[in-house]
């Protein structure tokens, strides 16, 4: 392999059962890009980012991250993770853990962190994610914007390689959107390689390097945004974007 792309996914396939999931998807995410997948519910872009982090074995084909095969690397599998952060639409964050703790949590118990260094690392990323005041907030005293990004900081604490975020605004009142695509769109702009799964396309146009439309299993389209949003797009790509716009 001349070019080393950060994240190579071949032809991967993965069933439920007696349905087929994922339909030999294949995409590649280079070092610092955002790349945005959207698609209809049922598609397959959750089962995608969670092969990706290996939550999902697949049933073939092979996924690369930074040049190594870490397809059927089940034992490394939480090595791996702790390289990928993600962040879920329903946040998860720990109930009974304020939002320092939960930031805390990872890099004390996973990277042996000492309490005081860990503390000052999430008073550090809950400043980044606009809300330091909040530190010693439990979950259920933030509005579910501030919950989502003290997720995004949480999964910054492991000093992450790639963000994956799947559909990371859909749970939120739509005023609270804004605040969390601002803190993705920033740490984008920093150059964080992330992929997200979203309909929002003015986070889309503001922020993807990249946008890939998945259906049935299938990635149907990979275009650069630029092509994207000039209009070149797929008729099926098209016909989707016509109904969610
Ligand atoms: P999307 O995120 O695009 O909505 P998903 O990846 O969640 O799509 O799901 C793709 C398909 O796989 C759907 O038909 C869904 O019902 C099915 N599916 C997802 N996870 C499982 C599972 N753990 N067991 C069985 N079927 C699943
Ligand atoms: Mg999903």
């Amino acid at each position: 392999m001349v070019v080393e792309h950060f994240l190579e996914i071949v032809g991967i396939n993965k069933s439920f059962g007696s349905v087929q999931v994922l339909k030999t998807c294949s995409m590649t995410v280079a070092a610092k890009e955002t790349v945005v997948v959207i698609g209809p519910s049922g598609s397959g872009k959750s089962t995608l980012l969670r092969s990706i982090n290996l939550l999902e074995p697949v049933d073939s084909g092979d996924i690369f991250f930074a040049g190594e095969n870490i397809t059927r690397e089940r034992k490394k599998a939480h090595l791996l993770r702790q390289q990928i952060g993600m962040v879920f639409q329903n946040f998860e964050l720990f109930a009974h853990l304020s939002a320092v703790e939960n930031v805390m949590l990872a890099p004390m118990k996973i990277l042996g962190v000492s309490s005081a260094d860990a503390h000052d690392i999430a008073v550090d990323l809950l400043r980044k994610v606009q809300i330091p005041e909040k530190a010693d907030a439990f979950p259920d005293e933030l509005s579910g914007g501030q919950q989502q990004r003290v997720a995004i900081a949480r999964a910054l604490a492991m000093r992450p390689k790639l963000m994956l975020y799947d559909e990371p605004t859909s749970a939120l009142d739509p005023e609270m959107i804004r605040e969390v695509l601002d803190v993705m769109a920033e740490l984008s702009a920093e150059g964080m390689t992330s992929i997200v799964v979203t309909h929002e396309m003015g986070f889309a146009r503001r922020a993807a390097d990249r946008i890939v439309f998945m259906e049935q299993g299938e990635i149907i389209e990979s275009a650069s945004s630029d092509q994207f949003f000039g209009g070149t797009v797929n008729d099926r790509a098209r016909r989707f974007l016509d109904q969610i716009l």
